[in-house]
């Protein structure tokens, strides 16, 4: 059976969703803030995501930057502007699509039930091995480069078993780096993809948090083997 997640601070439309995603035989789990929403999404691994714009706490937006880097769920944004740029916005941070309110319920379960086909048949391509007998996928795989562990469920970094401390941000540009391994990346992109399309820190944040990341994972953080300096580029993640 397959696990919604709505984030939705409206409690009419919560109402009417829970009601028909249920009845279509889906678990669903809701959350009515951005910080519980992301909160939720970590502990359930809901197969999908209806994610509302306007919210307490986190914008939708930015609730999607975030579980984008750290989870493949199909992302719906839900909003109540028809706006252009909301749409932009929604693809740029990660959204597989994208619905305008008030949209009709049977539009939004049939883009649902694409959504999770689509998720389904990759994962049957991949032979993955992330299924339960029952068929929902529960655990992320950890990313394994040595001794150095991601373990996107629990949200640790190990180095030789130990837990490392990592702040926010670290870790989401060290889980960015390895789910691009060997992939030579750019200050702006990964600026983009870790802080968010509009951050204005500047590139200089990549360097400072990359020196950070380095103290903590590389022998040598002044000979990075890791995470290598592409000179004039950026960084390449080599495991
Ligand atoms: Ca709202």
């Amino acid at each position: 059976m397959d696990k919604i997640l709505i984030v939705e601070d409206e409690p009419a439309l919560i109402e009417t969703l829970e009601y028909n995603l249920s009845r279509q035989g889906y678990r669903v789990t809701t959350a009515q803030d951005g910080f519980s929403a992301l909160a939720m999404a970590r502990q359930a691994h809901p197969d999908l995501i209806l994610l509302d714009v306007m919210l307490p706490g986190l914008d939708g937006f930015e609730i999607c930057r975030i579980l984008r880097q750290e989870m493949n769920v199909p992302i719906l944004i839900l909003t109540a502007r028809d706006d252009e740029v909301d749409k932009i916005v929604g693809l740029e941070v990660g959204a597989d699509d994208y619905l305008t309110k008030p949209f009709s319920m049977r539009e939004l379960l049939a883009r649902i039930k694409a959504h999770l086909r689509r998720v389904r048949l990759i994962r049957e391509e991949m032979g993955s091995e992330d299924e339960t007998p029952n068929g929902t996928a529960i655990t992320q795989r950890k990313l394994v480069f040595d001794n150095l562990v991601l373990d996107p469920d629990r949200h640790e970094v190990l180095l030789n078993g130990n837990v490392l401390h990592l702040k926010p941000k670290e870790y989401e540009l060290l889980v960015f780096l390895a789910h691009n391994r060997r992939i030579v990346l750019g200050r702006d992109l990964i600026l983009e993809r870790v802080w968010g399309w509009d951050y204005s820190g500047g590139s200089r944040t990549v360097d400072v948090h990359v020196r950070w990341l380095r103290e903590k994972i590389e022998v040598d953080p002044a000979d990075p083997q890791r995470i290598v300096t592409v000179r004039g580029t950026g960084y390449r993640f080599e495991g």
